[in-house]
Order: C-alpha cells, then structure tokens, then sequence
C-alpha cells in the first residue's frame, strides 16, 4: 500500500478533469493528481470507440474555450479527433505528468480532525488530500437492460460504450436494442455490414438533419492565419445553439418551428408511411435529447433493416421473442441502451463531515450549489454535478464555468488562509428552489416522455433550466456569502 499528500485530488482525465488542471496549474495550484481508472486520458471520448461515434454539438463549441481547434476538420468531429484534441492538449499545457493511469477511486472520505480528504483506490492505495474534484460526469457506467433470459444468449453481446473490434459483423443477424444519441450514431455502420437487423426500439427519438460538412483546408487555413476568425466561428455556433433552444428554456409552445424540421426530415428520408408511423415520436419534441442524423432513418429504411416496436418478453440462446410471441433469432446483440446516470450518483462512496454518506445529503434528491458544492462536504468540487447537463449546448462550457466557481472559492481561501470551504444549506436551499420552479414548467417534465433526466420522482435533476448564459453570469464566481470559510 502507497501513501501519498497531493494538495488537490482530480478524479477522471476527460473534459472535466484535465480542464480543471490545466486551471489549476494557470493559477499557481501545482500540486495535484489526476487519477484516471483507464490506461488513457479522454473519458467517455476515450471509453466511446463505437462505428460513427461523433459529436453531436459543433466541435468549434465542443472544445476548450482557451484552447481553440482551427483544424477540425468536421463540423461535428468524430471520436479519435475529439479524443487526439483531448491528449494535444494535456501536452500543451503540462498537465499529462500529472495523470495516474490505472487508478480507480475506490471511496472518498473526509477527515474532519486532519481537515483532509482521505481518497482510497481500488487497489488499497490512499492519498490523502486537502480539495477533491471529481470529473467523472454522469455517462460512464454502461446500462444493460433487465430482460429475461438475457444471461441465457449465446451469441455476442456488448454495449456501445465496450465495443468489440474484434468481433465482425459480416453476414450476421443483429439485433440492436435502443434508438438513443449513440445508437443511431452505429446503426447506420453497422446496417452496411450486416446481413440482417432487427432495431429494438422503446421510445422513438425526435431527429433533425445533422449540418455536418467536413470544414475545407482553406477554411482550415483561414482559421489560423486571420486572428479572432475562430473565436468569431464559436460565437456564431453558441449564439445559434443558444436561440435555437428557446422551446426548451423559455416555453415549450416555442418549439414550433423544432418540430416542423424534425417531421419535414422524416418524411423526406422514410416514404414508407408505415415505416414513417413507427418511428413518429407521440411527445413534445425537446422532452428527451434532441438528435441529429442523416442517415439513421436511410439505414433503418433499408429491406434487411426491421424496427421493432413490440416489447421484449424475453432473451433465449439465439433469439430474442417480443410480447407478443415473434422469434427473433440473432447472432449478435449490440446494447445502445445508454448509462446507469442515477445509479453512478448512488454507488458513490463518498463521505463527508460527521461520517455522512453522500446518498444521505441526496435523500430528499440530488442537488448542489451551483451544480458544485455540497453542504458537510468541505473542499469537495464536483464538475458537471446535479442540474448542469444541457440538452442545447456544449456542456464543455458548463464545466469551464463550474472550474471557474471552483477556483474562485480557492483563490478566497488562498487570500484568508482559510482551510475549508462549504457552501451554507440555506444558499443551497435557495438556489435549487429557483432551479425546480423553472423546470415544473419545462419540457422535460411537461412534454410527455420519460427519460434519464428525471429521477424516480420525476425531478429534473441533470439538466441546467435555462440558457447557458445565465448560468455564466450567476454561477462563474461563488458569492462568498453563500459560503462558510473555516
Ligand atoms: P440513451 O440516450 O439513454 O438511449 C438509450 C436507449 O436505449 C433509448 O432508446 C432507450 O429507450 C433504450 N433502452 C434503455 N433501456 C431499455 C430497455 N430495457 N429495453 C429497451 N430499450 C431500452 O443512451 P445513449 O444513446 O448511450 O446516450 C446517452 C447520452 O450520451 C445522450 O443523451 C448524450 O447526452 C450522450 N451522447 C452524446 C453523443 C454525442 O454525439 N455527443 C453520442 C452518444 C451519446 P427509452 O427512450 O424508451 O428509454
């Protein structure tokens, strides 16, 4: 067993983590650790290798704002551009030495004698430090479903987030159960390989057609050599994103003109109107991810493509049977059925004051100051926390905006000498009380869909309510009233 001091435990090298290093180190915070359960940096664009996995925000905003890309050479960049980007820049700004791959937290305890946080790993090492951020986002813990029979299967099976390179899908019969932002990302691939496939669908997404272009050399080009053009891009990108969501963040009944491209695209892309029924979402649109594709629909309309909508009664050793007695027989079963987003929360082993369990602080719901801070858990800082997703946006913006609250609260504590920090109850209480009155209005709980945002009460407890300018304004710098500083 190892013991080491690091003045600042990171969890987690994607966005969220090595952005807040390379912060970190910018303001003369050198003493920190990231530690990474991977043999690489990247997080879920490293964890992601699917066939077509990609953006799905503008890369020019789906990046760094202090580390701007001229090169992408896509509008939406795939995966090993975004991951390549992730890993150019963890060079660049020194934060790579500082990374320590293999390292999975196992628990997080806070020590109120030592005023430090007391972080244990999988392998029984302990670091014992003075601030933690956690970085580990909510989409990492893939979901496999709870079906019948499913241990019974035979044939291969993996979900999008494990992706088995090895495995070839030529000539095979597949079965792909859900239509979420990654599936209809593979699908496509897949539908170019296989001999037979059978979508599994639940809940029809609403699509609209993704403005996906590759960004000439000489545009490419233009970045670089003219000064401010980059910049200019993103703008124009965040300002779109920005007014495009109105539906979502000021009045559902706004979402008009949403709804008309998503349906003109559906039924430009599916003439069969039988076809075209099936996948018509029944839900305002906006009320889970909106998504973007071109060629989903083209691939689930080709003759060796079926989408199935009958529930699935159970799983055998080569098939898959609905509710209603269809056989399905299958060699493969590819899982597009998203992430344990409230589970990953739950199985936390993190303890703050007073041997307090975090799932104790969230009995009555998940919340945070700021989507940051938690009340009894001093020095502890979470990246894209509760009520920080967005459905709109870059969250890469939320999280520099979370790593700028952060480091206002340090630099205050650097300036008093003080060694703790943690927000009063009654600024928590208040801040999400504003957050929920927005979202009872909202789509995501007007609109007439379940989804992953909701928990088992139907809160809305992952997404920011409104526009991501607002949460810049109010969230970028802690109000030093709202906390207590020991
Ligand atoms: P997801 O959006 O949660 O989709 C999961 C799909 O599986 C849904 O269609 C769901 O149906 C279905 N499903 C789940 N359990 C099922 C069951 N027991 N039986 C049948 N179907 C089941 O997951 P995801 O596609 O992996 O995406 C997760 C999140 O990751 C996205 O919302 C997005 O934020 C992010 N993402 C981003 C990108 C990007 O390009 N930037 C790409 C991929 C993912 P229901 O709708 O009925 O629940």
């Amino acid at each position: 067993m190892m013991e080491s001091s690091p003045r600042i435990v990171i969890v987690g090298s994607g966005f969220a983590g090595l952005g807040a290093g390379i912060q970190l180190k910018r303001d003369g915070f050198d003493d920190f650790v990231i530690l990474e359960k991977s043999r690489a940096l990247g997080g879920t664009w490293h964890d992601n290798t699917y066939p077509g996995c990609a953006c799905d925000v503008p890369s020019h905003m789906y990046s760094f704002s202090f580390e701007l890309n001229h090169g992408w050479t896509r509008m939406f960049a795939p995966q090993q551009e975004i991951r390549a980007y992730l890993e150019r820049t963890a060079d660049k700004y020194g934060v790579r030495g500082h990374i320590r791959f293999g390292a999975a937290v196992d628990s997080m305890e806070y020590d109120e004698d030592a005023q430090a946080w007391k972080v244990t790993l999988a392998g029984g090492d302990v670091l014992t430090a003075r601030a933690v951020i956690s970085g580990v986002g909510a989409l990492h813990i893939p979901s496999y479903p709870d079906l019948p029979g499913i241990e019974r299967f035979q044939g291969t099976a993996f979900h999008s987030a494990e992706w088995d390179h090895s495995y070839d899908f030529r000539g095979k019969r597949v079965a792909v159960i859900g239509t979420g932002a990654s599936a209809i990302q593979f699908v496509p691939k897949l539908a170019e390989q296989v001999d037979r496939m059978v979508v599994f669908q639940r809940t029809p997404p609403w699509i609209q057609p993704k403005p996906d272009v590759a960004i000439p050399e000489a545009v490419r080009r233009t970045f670089e050599k003219v000064p401010g053009s980059t910049r200019a891009f993103r703008d124009l990108i965040y300002w779109t994103l920005e007014a495009r969501a109105i539906g979502f963040t000021v009045d559902p009944r706004l979402s008009a003109p949403q709804d008309r491209l998503a349906r003109r695209h559906l039924a430009r892309q599916i003439p069969d109107p039988g076809l075209r029924a099936k996948v018509t979402p029944d839900y305002t649109i906006g009320c889970k991810r909106v998504l973007l594709s071109n060629d989903y629909y083209p691939a689930i309309a080709r003759p060796h493509v079926q989408v199935e909508t009958a529930g699935i009664a159970e799983v055998r050793e080569h098939s898959i049977v609905t509710g209603d007695g269809r056989e399905h027989e299958v060699d493969a079963i590819v899982y597009g059925t998203g992430f344990k987003v409230v589970d990953a929360m739950a199985e936390w082993r993190v303890v703050g004051r007073n041997g307090m369990k975090i799932q104790d602080a969230w009995a009555d719901g998940i919340e945070a100051h700021h989507g940051t801070t938690l009340p009894g858990f001093p020095n502890f800082f979470m990246m894209l926390g509760p009520n920080t997703g967005l459905g709109h946006n870059s969250v890469v913006f939320m999280i520099e905006i979370q790593i700028q609250h952060m480091l206002s609260l340090l630099r205050q504590m650097r300036r008093r000498g003080a060694r703790t920090v943690e927000p009063r109850p009654e600024a928590v209480r208040a801040f999400n009380d504003r957050i929920q009155r927005r979202l009872r209005r909202a789509v995501w709980n007007e609109g007439g869909c379940d989804s992953w945002y909701l928990d088992e009460n139907g809160v809305n407890r992952s997404l920011w309510p409104g526009h991501t300018f607002e949460f810049w304004a109010g969230s970028r710098k802690a109000r030093p009233a709202d906390y207590i500083f020991g």
